[in-house]
């Protein structure tokens, strides 16, 4: 791995004003794809990449990504959480974009000496991490469709805040019935760039209507509930936390599979399943909808307070945060910061 230190380091934000995704940190890690092989991966200055106007790119959106934290605690001590189910990840979505997967090993080693020489980016405050974003983009100048010969991959970094700005304040999320994310055979269950640019218009209706994100539902019937914006949903159902099952159309996320199997080794019944809007507006009426809540690594659990629906509206734990909800949060952000003893192997110490 080559190294390549910045001569002039930036001034660091505020770390009490952080946001999500705003500052980038002084170094990328940086590594291109040509001639059937991938290059040497090198850590330079961060910098713009070179992509040309023709760059396959920018035309047909071949292009996927991840996203992963690092944590520090007050002794200064850090850790990532499952890193390597992110890269094995990204390489699912290689395959099926058609693009170059990668040396898992060689990148992590070079993504942890990456968050090492960036560890004073990394905020303490409870809540708050180095966010880590990999990216892979096609990179060959060609308008002809077919899958690029020429990739880069470049990770960079942005210390965080908490990704609400109103902090854990339950969301409001829309059951859209118009538009759709993902359909069978498609690209749901992929972390590409190319999802999120066709959800975009839902998201701006439900905004317009006071809703915080879109809760999806299947393309075909429009009868299934799915996932929300960059959340895996759980419902919590009579006692049982109930979840979407992984139909190829919703992504399988790191968060999501975390939550099911700290739940079920506490002896909570999770079940994964299809999960129908109706049985959920049964279950409202009937008092049974004790909770709903989001997973994903952004906001690690988000409680859902209120779910719109046509013009019914749900209003979910009296629109607080539920009781399992908060256990789920406290227990995995506990094992995340090394506060709880992490039984399952998820935790990589990085010093
Ligand atoms: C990243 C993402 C998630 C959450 O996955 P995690 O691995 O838990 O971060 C859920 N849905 C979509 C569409 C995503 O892009």
């Amino acid at each position: 791995m080559k190294i390549t230190l910045a001569e002039t380091l930036k001034q660091k934000p505020d770390f009490t004003k952080l946001g999500f995704g705003k500052y980038f940190t002084d170094h990328m890690l940086y590594m291109e794809y040509d001639d059937g092989k991938w290059g040497e991966p090198e850590i330079k200055p961060f910098s713009a990449i070179p992509v040309d106007p023709a760059s396959v790119v920018l035309h047909y959106g071949q292009e996927i990504f991840e996203g992963m934290k690092a944590y520090k605690n007050a002794e200064g001590k850090i850790t990532m959480f499952r890193p390597r189910d992110n890269i094995l990840r990204m390489n699912r979505s290689a395959k099926r974009l058609c693009m170059a997967e990668l040396p898992v090993d060689e990148v992590l080693e070079a993504i942890f000496e990456l968050v090492r020489i960036e560890k004073d980016w990394i905020p303490t405050d409870p809540g708050t991490s180095l966010y880590i974003r990999p990216t892979m983009i096609a990179n060959e100048n060609f308008l002809g469709v077919h899958p690029s010969k020429k990739y880069i991959f470049f990770v960079i970094l942005s210390p965080v805040g908490s990704y609400y700005a109103n902090g854990l304040q339950p969301t409001k999320i829309y059951v859209e019935d118009v538009f759709n994310r993902a359909a069978l055979g498609g690209t749901g269950e992929c972390k590409c760039g190319g999802n999120y640019a066709s959800s975009l218009m839902a998201a701006e209706v439900a905004k317009k209507k006071g809703y915080d994100q879109v809760l999806w539902m299947d393309a075909k019937e429009k009868k299934y509930v799915g996932e929300v914006g960059s959340m895996n949903m759980f419902f919590v159902l009579d006692g049982k936390v109930v979840t979407p099952w992984l139909d190829g159309t919703i992504l399988p996320g790191i968060t999501r599979d975390s939550a099911i199997k700290v739940l079920k080794k506490a002896g909570y019944v999770v079940e994964e399943r299809a999960v129908s809007i109706d049985e959920l507006e049964d279950d409202y009426k009937n008092g049974k909808l004790d909770e709903a809540f989001g997973t994903g690594t952004a906001a690690v659990i988000s409680p859902v307070g209120t779910i719109g629906y046509k013009n019914d509206i749900m209003t979910i734990n009296n629109g607080e945060m539920g009781k399992i909800t908060a256990w789920l949060y406290n227990t995995l952000t506990g094992i995340q910061y090394g506060r709880i003893e992490d039984d399952f192997g998820w935790v990589v110490r990085l010093n």
